[in-house]
Protein backbone atom coordinates (compact mmCIF):
# COMPACT_ATOMS: atom_id res chain seq x y z
CA UNK A 1 0.00 0.00 0.00
CA UNK A 2 1.40 3.42 -1.21
CA UNK A 3 2.02 5.71 1.77
CA UNK A 4 0.54 9.17 0.41
CA UNK A 5 -2.49 7.07 -0.07
CA UNK A 6 -2.48 6.39 3.68
CA UNK A 7 -1.39 9.92 4.24
CA UNK A 8 -4.50 10.92 2.12
CA UNK A 9 -6.79 8.60 3.76
CA UNK A 10 -6.28 9.99 7.29
CA UNK A 11 -4.71 6.37 8.41
CA UNK A 12 -1.04 6.87 9.91
CA UNK A 13 -0.49 10.19 9.89
CA UNK A 14 2.16 11.36 11.61
CA UNK A 15 1.10 15.17 10.90
CA UNK A 16 -1.56 14.83 13.33
CA UNK A 17 0.18 12.09 15.89
CA UNK A 18 1.22 13.48 19.00
CA UNK A 19 4.37 11.89 18.54
CA UNK A 20 5.86 13.30 15.48
CA UNK A 21 9.21 13.91 15.85
CA UNK A 22 9.67 11.35 19.09
CA UNK A 23 8.54 8.36 17.47
CA UNK A 24 10.84 5.71 16.64
CA UNK A 25 8.52 4.02 14.22
CA UNK A 26 8.92 6.97 11.88
CA UNK A 27 12.69 7.41 12.13
CA UNK A 28 12.98 3.49 11.57
CA UNK A 29 11.07 4.67 8.18
CA UNK A 30 12.45 7.23 6.99
CA UNK A 31 16.25 5.70 8.32
CA UNK A 32 14.87 2.71 5.63
CA UNK A 33 12.91 4.55 3.25
CA UNK A 34 10.27 2.88 3.45
CA UNK A 35 7.60 3.95 0.86
CA UNK A 36 4.85 1.50 0.69
CA UNK A 37 3.44 -1.25 3.56
CA UNK A 38 3.95 -4.49 2.54
CA UNK A 39 0.66 -6.06 4.31
CA UNK A 40 -2.92 -4.19 3.96
CA UNK A 41 -4.20 -1.29 6.56
CA UNK A 42 -7.02 -2.62 8.94
CA UNK A 43 -10.26 -1.80 8.25
CA UNK A 44 -11.60 1.30 10.06
CA UNK A 45 -14.49 -1.37 11.47
CA UNK A 46 -11.29 -3.45 12.96
CA UNK A 47 -9.26 -0.88 14.64
CA UNK A 48 -10.34 -0.67 18.75
CA UNK A 49 -11.74 2.92 19.81
CA UNK A 50 -9.33 5.18 21.07
CA UNK A 51 -9.82 5.24 24.79
CA UNK A 52 -9.52 8.97 26.76
CA UNK A 53 -12.09 8.90 29.11
CA UNK A 54 -9.17 9.49 32.24
CA UNK A 55 -7.74 12.87 32.77
CA UNK A 56 -4.02 11.41 32.51
CA UNK A 57 -3.64 9.17 29.14
CA UNK A 58 -4.98 8.74 25.33
CA UNK A 59 -4.34 5.09 24.12
CA UNK A 60 -4.66 5.11 20.24
CA UNK A 61 -4.67 1.53 19.48
CA UNK A 62 -4.79 2.12 15.91
CA UNK A 63 -0.81 3.52 16.46
CA UNK A 64 0.32 0.13 18.63
CA UNK A 65 2.61 -1.94 17.15
CA UNK A 66 2.47 -4.47 20.04
CA UNK A 67 6.02 -4.18 20.86
CA UNK A 68 5.60 -4.74 24.64
CA UNK A 69 7.57 -2.27 26.29
CA UNK A 70 4.49 -0.78 28.22
CA UNK A 71 3.81 -4.64 29.41
CA UNK A 72 7.40 -5.04 30.62
CA UNK A 73 7.60 -1.26 32.65
CA UNK A 74 4.02 -1.88 33.98
CA UNK A 75 4.39 -5.55 35.34
CA UNK A 76 8.54 -5.17 35.57
CA UNK A 77 9.43 -1.68 36.51
CA UNK A 78 6.48 -0.09 38.17
CA UNK A 79 4.92 -3.90 39.39
CA UNK A 80 1.18 -2.62 39.20
CA UNK A 81 0.86 -5.29 37.14
CA UNK A 82 -2.17 -3.36 35.26
CA UNK A 83 -1.89 -4.68 31.71
CA UNK A 84 -0.79 -7.41 29.36
CA UNK A 85 -1.08 -9.03 26.15
CA UNK A 86 -5.04 -10.02 25.23
CA UNK A 87 -6.63 -11.62 21.91
CA UNK A 88 -4.53 -13.13 19.06
CA UNK A 89 -3.50 -12.82 15.86
CA UNK A 90 -4.70 -9.67 14.35
CA UNK A 91 -6.89 -9.03 17.06
CA UNK A 92 -3.93 -8.55 19.50
CA UNK A 93 -4.60 -5.65 21.94
CA UNK A 94 -2.65 -4.56 25.21
CA UNK A 95 -5.38 -5.15 28.13
CA UNK A 96 -6.29 -4.42 31.46
CA UNK A 97 -7.44 -7.27 33.54
CA UNK A 98 -10.98 -7.47 31.71
CA UNK A 99 -10.20 -5.86 28.99
CA UNK A 100 -11.48 -2.08 30.86
CA UNK A 101 -10.46 1.15 30.65
CA UNK A 102 -7.41 2.58 32.73
CA UNK A 103 -9.97 4.09 34.84
CA UNK A 104 -12.51 1.96 35.08
CA UNK A 105 -12.93 0.68 39.05
CA UNK A 106 -11.45 -3.08 38.34
CA UNK A 107 -8.78 -1.64 36.87
CA UNK A 108 -5.12 -1.98 38.45
CA UNK A 109 -4.02 1.27 36.80
CA UNK A 110 -2.42 3.82 39.01
CA UNK A 111 -1.73 6.03 36.49
CA UNK A 112 1.90 6.04 36.95
CA UNK A 113 2.21 7.01 33.26
CA UNK A 114 5.42 4.52 33.06
CA UNK A 115 3.90 3.01 30.37
CA UNK A 116 3.11 6.28 28.36
CA UNK A 117 6.85 6.93 29.23
CA UNK A 118 8.27 3.88 27.50
CA UNK A 119 5.86 3.87 24.56
CA UNK A 120 7.90 4.07 21.33
CA UNK A 121 5.19 5.79 19.01
CA UNK A 122 1.85 7.82 19.66
CA UNK A 123 0.11 4.90 20.99
CA UNK A 124 0.31 5.88 24.69
CA UNK A 125 0.35 9.90 24.96
CA UNK A 126 0.08 12.21 27.77
CA UNK A 127 -3.64 13.92 27.56
CA UNK A 128 -2.84 17.28 28.83
CA UNK A 129 0.22 17.66 26.58
CA UNK A 130 -2.09 17.31 23.26
CA UNK A 131 -1.43 19.86 20.93
CA UNK A 132 0.78 22.35 23.32
CA UNK A 133 4.37 21.39 21.34
CA UNK A 134 6.13 19.08 19.24
CA UNK A 135 10.02 18.13 20.50
CA UNK A 136 11.69 20.12 18.63
CA UNK A 137 9.69 23.86 20.01
CA UNK A 138 9.92 22.53 23.74
CA UNK A 139 13.08 23.30 25.85
CA UNK A 140 13.81 20.38 28.53
CA UNK A 141 14.90 21.34 31.86
CA UNK A 142 15.80 18.91 35.00
CA UNK A 143 14.46 19.43 37.93
CA UNK A 144 13.98 17.76 41.60
CA UNK A 145 10.31 16.88 42.28
CA UNK A 146 8.89 18.68 44.60
CA UNK A 147 6.36 16.72 45.88
CA UNK A 148 7.85 14.34 48.58
CA UNK A 149 11.19 13.53 49.98
CA UNK A 150 11.83 10.52 47.28
CA UNK A 151 13.32 13.88 45.37
CA UNK A 152 12.43 12.12 41.84
CA UNK A 153 14.83 13.58 38.96
CA UNK A 154 12.50 14.77 35.87
CA UNK A 155 12.43 16.59 32.73
CA UNK A 156 10.06 19.66 32.62
CA UNK A 157 9.30 20.02 28.98
CA UNK A 158 8.79 23.56 28.50
CA UNK A 159 7.27 26.07 25.71
CA UNK A 160 7.22 29.68 25.59
CA UNK A 161 7.70 29.55 29.71
CA UNK A 162 5.38 26.74 29.56
CA UNK A 163 5.75 23.45 31.64
CA UNK A 164 3.47 21.42 28.81
CA UNK A 165 4.58 18.03 29.77
CA UNK A 166 6.92 16.16 32.55
CA UNK A 167 8.58 12.84 31.85
CA UNK A 168 11.18 11.03 34.04
CA UNK A 169 15.54 11.20 33.81
CA UNK A 170 16.69 7.97 32.70
CA UNK A 171 19.94 6.59 34.66
CA UNK A 172 19.11 9.35 37.71
CA UNK A 173 18.80 8.57 40.69
CA UNK A 174 16.59 7.66 42.85
CA UNK A 175 13.65 7.48 40.21
CA UNK A 176 16.18 6.05 37.51
CA UNK A 177 13.23 6.76 34.76
CA UNK A 178 10.10 6.54 36.82
CA UNK A 179 7.63 8.94 38.18
CA UNK A 180 4.27 8.51 39.87
CA UNK A 181 1.12 10.06 39.15
CA UNK A 182 1.95 13.44 41.13
CA UNK A 183 5.58 13.63 39.84
CA UNK A 184 3.85 13.10 36.33
CA UNK A 185 0.81 14.38 35.70
CA UNK A 186 0.28 17.25 39.00
CA UNK A 187 2.05 19.91 37.56
CA UNK A 188 -0.69 22.56 36.78
CA UNK A 189 -1.06 23.71 40.69
CA UNK A 190 2.15 26.25 39.76
CA UNK A 191 -0.56 28.01 37.54
CA UNK A 192 -3.49 28.09 39.44
CA UNK A 193 -4.86 31.71 40.53
CA UNK A 194 -5.80 30.59 44.17
CA UNK A 195 -1.27 30.00 44.50
CA UNK A 196 -0.63 32.10 47.52
CA UNK A 197 2.03 34.11 46.28
CA UNK A 198 2.58 36.19 49.55
CA UNK A 199 2.21 35.42 53.21
CA UNK A 200 -1.56 36.37 54.81
CA UNK A 201 -1.86 37.76 58.52
CA UNK A 202 -5.05 37.10 59.70
CA UNK A 203 -6.56 40.38 61.24
CA UNK A 204 -8.70 41.09 64.71
CA UNK A 205 -11.91 40.45 62.42
CA UNK A 206 -10.84 37.26 61.28
CA UNK A 207 -10.12 38.80 57.42
CA UNK A 208 -6.83 38.22 55.90
CA UNK A 209 -4.31 40.68 54.59
CA UNK A 210 -0.93 40.26 52.68
CA UNK A 211 1.94 41.02 54.03
CA UNK A 212 5.50 41.19 53.01
CA UNK A 213 8.11 38.24 54.39
CA UNK A 214 9.81 40.43 57.27
CA UNK A 215 6.38 41.67 58.78
CA UNK A 216 5.51 38.15 58.77
CA UNK A 217 8.30 36.61 60.39
CA UNK A 218 8.59 39.40 63.37
CA UNK A 219 4.85 38.24 63.87
CA UNK A 220 5.72 34.69 64.35
CA UNK A 221 8.77 35.11 66.09
CA UNK A 222 7.20 37.56 68.64
CA UNK A 223 4.30 35.77 69.26
CA UNK A 224 6.44 32.11 69.86
CA UNK A 225 8.29 34.12 72.42
CA UNK A 226 5.07 35.04 73.86
CA UNK A 227 3.85 31.69 74.15
CA UNK A 228 6.93 30.29 75.42
CA UNK A 229 7.23 33.08 78.29
CA UNK A 230 3.81 32.36 79.23
CA UNK A 231 3.63 28.24 78.67
CA UNK A 232 7.27 27.03 78.13
CA UNK A 233 8.26 25.44 74.80
CA UNK A 234 6.29 21.90 75.19
CA UNK A 235 3.23 24.51 74.40
CA UNK A 236 3.87 25.03 70.54
CA UNK A 237 4.41 21.97 67.94
CA UNK A 238 5.55 21.94 64.31
CA UNK A 239 4.34 19.97 61.77
CA UNK A 240 7.21 19.60 58.51
CA UNK A 241 5.33 19.57 55.54
CA UNK A 242 5.44 16.41 52.62
CA UNK A 243 6.50 18.24 50.00
CA UNK A 244 9.63 19.73 51.73
CA UNK A 245 12.67 18.35 51.03
CA UNK A 246 14.58 16.37 53.28
CA UNK A 247 17.19 18.92 54.05
CA UNK A 248 14.13 21.70 54.87
CA UNK A 249 12.66 19.00 57.06
CA UNK A 250 15.82 18.70 58.90
CA UNK A 251 16.35 21.94 59.89
CA UNK A 252 12.43 22.13 61.34
CA UNK A 253 13.19 19.45 63.32
CA UNK A 254 16.51 21.53 64.29
CA UNK A 255 15.22 24.46 64.83
CA UNK A 256 12.19 23.53 66.89
CA UNK A 257 14.64 20.81 69.17
CA UNK A 258 17.50 23.06 69.34
CA UNK A 259 16.02 26.77 69.30
CA UNK A 260 12.97 26.89 70.75
CA UNK A 261 13.19 24.11 72.79
CA UNK A 262 10.66 21.42 72.41
CA UNK A 263 10.67 17.34 71.16
CA UNK A 264 6.83 18.24 69.48
CA UNK A 265 7.85 18.06 66.09
CA UNK A 266 6.22 15.55 63.39
CA UNK A 267 5.60 15.11 59.78
CA UNK A 268 2.55 14.95 58.04
CA UNK A 269 4.41 12.16 55.87
CA UNK A 270 4.59 9.61 59.01
CA UNK A 271 2.31 6.85 59.30
S1 LIG B 1 -0.21 4.16 33.95
FE1 LIG B 1 1.19 2.94 35.24
S2 LIG B 1 -0.14 1.48 36.26
FE2 LIG B 1 -1.32 2.31 34.54
S3 LIG B 1 -0.97 0.85 32.87
FE3 LIG B 1 0.55 2.49 32.67
S4 LIG B 1 2.36 1.72 33.76
FE4 LIG B 1 0.60 0.46 34.40
S1 LIG C 1 4.56 0.42 24.26
FE1 LIG C 1 3.11 1.49 22.87
S2 LIG C 1 3.40 0.51 20.90
FE2 LIG C 1 4.36 -0.85 22.40
S3 LIG C 1 2.73 -2.31 22.96
FE3 LIG C 1 2.59 -0.64 24.42
S4 LIG C 1 1.08 0.78 23.56
FE4 LIG C 1 1.73 -0.59 21.89
S1 LIG D 1 5.83 12.67 44.37
FE1 LIG D 1 6.22 10.86 43.12
S2 LIG D 1 7.50 11.56 41.43
FE2 LIG D 1 7.56 13.14 43.03
S3 LIG D 1 9.38 12.68 44.29
FE3 LIG D 1 7.63 11.68 45.24
S4 LIG D 1 7.61 9.60 44.38
FE4 LIG D 1 8.90 10.85 43.05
Amino acid sequence: MNIEFLLASGKHNCLTCESNGNCRLQDLAYFYKITELQFPEKDEKDIYPIEDQNPFIIRDFSRCILCGRCVQACNEVVVNRAISYGYRGAKSKIVTGGDKAYNDNDSECVFCGQCVEVCPVGALTEKKAKGLGRPWETQKIRTTCPYCGVGCQQWLHIKEGKIVKVTAVEDAQPNQGRLCVKGRFAYDFIYSEDRLKTPLIRQKDGKFREAPWDETLDLIVSKFKEIIKKDGPDAIAGVSCARSINEDSYQMQKLFRAVIGTNNIDHCART
